[in-house]
């Protein structure tokens, strides 16, 4: 059987890295973006090629159209997109928030997200996208980042729509929506005991690990997932 290849953007850290470490143990062939930890992303392919995979490391920042086209000249073809690469800003309501935050949040988790699909489309036959959105996208997460929510109820949506798009050339396409989980991410948001903090809210009574997330990640991406597309899947431990 021939390995099928994937990328997977932001795969430096956090869940981006768990994803390569399974994906390798699942026999995919990888590319593995990142924007800022080169040892990160060495570390993930290091990772994978001891299972076995190949693996290309590609940096580009998301946010930036010509880094996504740069990017994209090193991958002629595809079968799989992980859409994972985002970004939070720091602890603030709206009415403390600019044009710059706003649009960088939005150039990130959202623009870049879609184009970063639209030539992952380009270059699959059938395949699977699989796109990271969160558990924000329901909640809205006022006073805390609501643009960071906003950009990914965008995400939600754009899912469904691609989802209807490209169902006819056999490509599916899902938003999964992680709920606490431990990475840094919160850290990088300002907040590095965010979930801790949040653990006891949440209905299970503790924070998700990226592997957690991984897991179904990969199940998505497989064709035990045949008949799942343009849907939503939360990872929230029921948050
Ligand atoms: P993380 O540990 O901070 O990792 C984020 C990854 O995204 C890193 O590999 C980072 O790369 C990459 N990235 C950030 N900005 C980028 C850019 N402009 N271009 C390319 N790559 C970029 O975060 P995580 O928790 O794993 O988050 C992964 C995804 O899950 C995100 O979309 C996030 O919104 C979502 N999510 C996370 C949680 C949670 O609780 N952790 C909950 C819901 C949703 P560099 O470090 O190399 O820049």
């Amino acid at each position: 059987m021939t390995r099928k290849t994937i990328l997977i953007t932001g795969a430096s850290a956090g869940i981006g890295a768990a994803c390569a470490r399974l994906a390798a143990e699942r026999g995919y062939d990888l590319y593995l973006n990142y924007n800022s930890d080169a040892a990160g992303a060495e570390a993930s392919a290091e990772a994978a090629r001891a299972a076995g995979a190949t693996a290309t490391v590609l940096q580009a920042d998301v946010g930036d159209p010509e880094a996504i086209s740069a990017m994209f000249a090193h991958i002629p073809r595809l079968d799989g997109l992980i859409n994972n690469a985002g970004i939070v800003g720091q602890t603030a309501r709206l009415t403390d928030m600019d044009h710059a935050r706003l649009k960088r949040m939005f150039d990130v988790n959202v623009i870049g997200a879609m184009l970063v699909a639209k030539e992952a489309v380009l270059r699959m036959d059938k395949g699977v996208i699989v796109n990271v959105s969160s558990a924000a996208a329901r909640l809205g997460s006022g006073n805390q980042y609501l643009d960071y929510a906003a950009s990914k109820g965008a995400i939600d949506t754009f899912t469904k729509g691609l989802s209807d798009e490209v169902a006819g050339q056999g490509i599916r396409v899902v938003s999964v929506r992680p709920g606490i989980i431990d990475t840094d991410i919160h850290a990088k948001g300002g907040e590095p005991d965010r979930a801790d903090r949040l653990a006891p809210k949440v209905p299970m009574k503790r924070k998700g690990t990226a592997e957690e997330v991984a897991e179904v990640i990969l199940w998505l991406m497989s064709d035990q997932a045949s008949y799942v597309t343009g849907s939503a899947i939360d990872v929230t431990g029921g948050r």
